[in-house]
């Protein structure tokens, strides 16, 4: 059953990743107290928590670290701040009103002052991007791959195809080769890459992957497992054997609550606002967002 709980605060962040955490720590420090952050994951950090890579922080801290570090790092920064973690925002019931799941409290409502939507970006779908075959375990997007590697210790596959050329594919490869996993390939539609050129022959030289340019994904085969994907390249088809696909890339923002527009006016920060940032770009411009917003509550 649905409460209202009379819950009322200054300012309500959603999601508790780079850009959330950073906003709130920030309107701490500009001495607005009353802040709270609702993250639906049992631990707040975002995607940084699933990439074992290195690579963040630089643009915000100055300094390089792993993604669990980064997000590690942000926690601890936010330790004086109510962050709520397995607390879902599942929809708006009015401008500043919130409908909020949690195992402990059920849904209630939440009402704030401001709101701010964290909740950073997800790469497109399968079925966005129109491709054919059956529905196979086995294919999955980096986020997920990432979070079996990394937080599950579980290797998916052992031959998969990566589909796409963005930085994040070369993160899918980085996490192939920490969990032991050689890809038979990587596709890319377009005739160049997103990632630097220098990435494609890292690639090649450094884990043995062959990148496949201006080549389409047409469908992926397979019945109750994966066993190839059908690719098409100067109107040539044919197959390359597999055992899983990972699509990545093509992010788009993760905005739904705001469809219907009963949420009034929102403040996005990092991802979600629609350009892709790394985390560390998202952190500095969530903290310069929070000094414009203090100005507006005093
Ligand atoms: C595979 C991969 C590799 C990357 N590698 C790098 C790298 O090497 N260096 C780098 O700087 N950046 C990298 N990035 C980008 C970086 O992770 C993002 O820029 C950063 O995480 C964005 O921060 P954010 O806070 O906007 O969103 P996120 O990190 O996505 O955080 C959003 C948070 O909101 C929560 N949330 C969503 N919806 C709700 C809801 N309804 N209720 C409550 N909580 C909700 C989510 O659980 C999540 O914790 C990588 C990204 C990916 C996917």
């Amino acid at each position: 059953m649905e409460t209202r709980n009379g819950e009322q605060h200054q300012v309500v962040v959603i999601g508790g990743g780079p850009a959330g955490l950073s906003m709130a720590v920030r309107l701490r420090e500009r001495g607005i107290n009353d802040v709270v952050v609702l993250e639906r994951e049992q631990e707040a950090g975002g995607v940084p928590r699933h990439c074992g890579h290195w690579g963040f922080g630089w643009e915000s801290h100055r300094r390089l670290m792993s993604g669990p570090e980064f997000a590690g790092r942000l926690r601890e920064e936010a330790a004086s701040v109510d962050v709520r973690t397995g607390h879902t925002v599942l929809s708006f019931a009015g401008p500043g009103l919130m409908r909020v799941h949690s195992a402990a409290t059920g849904i209630v409502q939440i009402a704030a002052k401001r709101v701010v939507l964290a909740t950073g970006a997800r790469e497109s779908s399968r079925a966005a991007r129109l491709i054919g075959g059956a529905r196979l375990p086995q294919v999955m997007n980096t986020g997920t791959l990432q979070q079996l590697v990394y937080l599950k210790g579980i290797s998916p596959f052992r031959r998969p195809v990566i589909i796409g050329g963005e930085w994040v594919s070369f993160s899918a490869l980085m996490t192939c080769a920490h969990a032991g996993i050689r890809p038979a390939a990587m596709i890319v539609a377009e005739p160049s890459l997103d990632a630097p050129w220098l990435f494609g022959v890292g690639a090649r030289l450094r884990y043995g992957v062959a990148v496949h340019k201006a080549t389409r994904l047409l469908a992926i085969q397979g019945t109750s497992h994966v066993t190839g994907v059908e690719v098409e390249a100067q109107g040539r088809r044919r197959v390359i054997a597999c055992d899983g696909v990972i699509v990545s890339g093509r992010f788009v923002p993760e905005d739904t609550l705001l469809a219907g527009g009963a949420a009034g006016t929102v403040t996005r920060v990092g991802n979600v606002e629609g350009e892709l940032k790394t985390a560390g770009r998202c952190a500095a411009q969530a903290r310069a967002a929070a000094d414009m917003m203090e100005k507006t509550l005093r």
